[in-house]
C-alpha cells in the first residue's frame, strides 16, 4: 500500500520512535512545529477519526498521550493534541494520526 505512515509502521521508511504497543507506534514529526511533537499512529491503516470502529485501538491511542507526555517530560508544562481530520481539518496524510505538542507555550488557539 503506498502509505507513507504504513511503511514507516513496516519499517520500510525509517522513522525516530519515542514509543510503541501492539496497536500504535509513536513516532518524532519531521518537520517539528514546537520542541515536542510527536505523531501517535495506529498501525492499521484507518484513514482518518471518520473510519477508527476498534475500542482497544481508539483506547490505546488515548491512554499512550500520557505516555508521550512522560517520556517526553512534558507533563506538567502542559501540551497540544491535534486530529486533523479530512479536508476542512486540514489532513495531509490519509492514515489517522495525532499531533502531540509541546515544549513551548503554543500559538493561537483555535478554541476558546
Ligand atoms: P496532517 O496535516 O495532520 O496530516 O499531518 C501530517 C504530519 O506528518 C505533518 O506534521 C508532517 O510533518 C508529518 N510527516 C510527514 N512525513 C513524515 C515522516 N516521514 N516522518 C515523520 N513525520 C512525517
Ligand atoms: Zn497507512
Amino acid at each position: 500500500m503506498d502509505c507513507i505512515f504504513c511503511k514507516i509502521v513496516s519499517g520500510e521508511i525509517p522513522a525516530q520512535k519515542v514509543y510503541e504497543t501492539d496497536n500504535i507506534i509513536v513516532i518524532k514529526d519531521i518537520n517539528p512545529h514546537a520542541p515536542v511533537h510527536d505523531l501517535i499512529i495506529p498501525k492499521k491503516h484507518i484513514l482518518s477519526l471518520n473510519e477508527l470502529e476498534e475500542p482497544e485501538i481508539a483506547a490505546d491511542i488515548l491512554l499512550t498521550v500520557k505516555k508521550v507526555a512522560i517520556i517526553e517530560g512534558i507533563t506538567e508544562s502542559g501540551y497540544r493534541v491535534i486530529a486533523n481530520t479530512g479536508n476542512n481539518g486540514g489532513q495531509l496524510i490519509p492514515h489517522l494520526h495525532f499531533h502531540v505538542l509541546g515544549g513551548k507555550k503554543l500559538g493561537p488557539k483555535l478554541v476558546s
